[in-house]
């Protein structure tokens, strides 16, 4: 019997932090028991960065497909479920589509993705299909599938659960409350990639209202980084055509751009562009340094805070800085694949794997 069952200690973010989001008091959540990632100290990488300052990761692929987008994704499929939808529906560069198919497959709904035809990393297209979505591949990219969803839910019986949906900010601010518990106040810095800008308008969100209610002294300083190819904000334009290798963060016209903007500024915040080969250093270095494996949209953070330093634009000495990586790096695996030397193949035979190894045997 489901009564006799020990309650999980840890009941996902919704049920945590009932109180301080903004969902129906009587609408049951839906959920993976996402949230609770750890916050990884990361000693090797704040030493390679340059030192002097103390670093952690939040490790958002630890979520249950994948990404952060699952503590979005939990509300926004709470209130779609409490409103009576039978049906949701997405643009997607792939982790919100697959945390979309996840929890509607959890909740009975049909879930409807629309995703960038060949611009979405194999373990997410997986995932999406894995979880039973209606996947719809288009022509055109993020920006132009994000248009489609928005005038398929004015006139389709479907609930869009893209970030503009406010109950996916909602979700999405519960990481700054996490990061807050953990540390005992907000960072000095947050830094993170910025896509369609929906994580970081949120974890404004969180960081605020967590200060108002008294649980820290100060918020942190947002340092926001888009890919050199797709990046919107930073140059003040919409970008037709967005490349980069960072798929996640391949979006040339954010949904939550004037929110994201007001967020950096009250932050006193920075936002800059990397470059490919910077987000694939720092991307490395994570996994080399750490152990950390990514997908490469989420090592923009630590790009841009690795240019910042170097470029003398922020002085870190003495700071707590925390860079939340946002999604896992089996996502990706091609670009692991792609990107690796070459393998080597021996045979099974003592004396060539030492000779190869050119260590002394005894
Ligand atoms: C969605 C996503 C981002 C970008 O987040 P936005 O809210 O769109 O700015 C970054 N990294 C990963 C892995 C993502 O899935």
């Amino acid at each position: 019997m489901a009564s006799d069952l020990p309650a999980s200690p840890w009941p996902g973010v919704v049920a945590h932090y009932r109180t301080l989001i903004d969902l129906p008091p009587d609408a049951r959540p839906v959920t993976l028991l996402e949230g609770n990632t750890p916050l990884i100290p990361v000693p090797r990488l704040a030493d390679a960065l340059g030192g002097g300052f103390d670093l952690w990761l939040k490790y958002e692929g630890l979520n249950p497909t994948g990404s952060f987008k699952d503590r979005g994704m939990t509300a926004a499929i709470t209130q779609a479920v409490h409103a009576g939808a039978e049906a949701v529906i997405c643009a997607s560069t792939g982790n919100t589509a697959a945390s979309a198919a996840a929890y509607a497959a959890r909740a009975g709904l049909r879930c409807i993705v629309i995703v960038p035809e060949g611009k979405i990393a194999k373990g997410k297209l997986a995932g999406s299909l894995a979880y039973g979505a209606e996947v719809v591949n288009i022509s055109g990219n993020f920006d132009e599938g994000l248009a489609l969803v928005r005038e398929a839910s004015e006139r389709l019986p479907v609930t869009l659960v893209n970030s503009i949906n406010p109950y996916r900010l909602e979700g999405q601010k519960t990481a700054a409350f996490e990061i807050v518990d953990v540390l005992g106040d907000a960072p000095d810095w947050l830094c993170l990639p910025v896509g369609n800008a929906g994580n970081i308008t949120a974890y404004w969100m969180g960081f605020v209202q967590y200060q108002q209610a008294g649980n820290a002294h100060h918020t942190p300083r947002l340092l926001g980084a888009q890919a050199a190819g797709a990046a919107p904000i930073v140059r003040g334009e919409v970008v037709p055509n967005p490349e980069t290798v960072a798929t996640a963060i391949r979006i040339g016209n954010p949904a939550r751009w004037r929110e994201a903007a007001q967020a950096l500024e009250e932050s006193e915040g920075q936002i800059l562009a990397v470059t490919d080969g910077e987000i694939l250093e720092a991307w490395r270095m994570l996994s080399t340094l750490e152990g950390v494996f990514v997908e490469p949209a989420s090592a923009a953070g630590v790009a841009g805070l690795r240019k910042q330093i170097r470029e003398g634009e922020i002085d870190v000495r003495g700071k707590r800085i925390v860079c939340v990586v946002t999604g896992h790096g089996l996502k990706d695996p091609e670009i692991v694949l792609r990107s690796a030397g070459e393998m080597v193949t021996l045979e099974p035979d003592f004396d060539a794997l030492a000779d190869y190894l050119e260590m002394p045997a005894t």
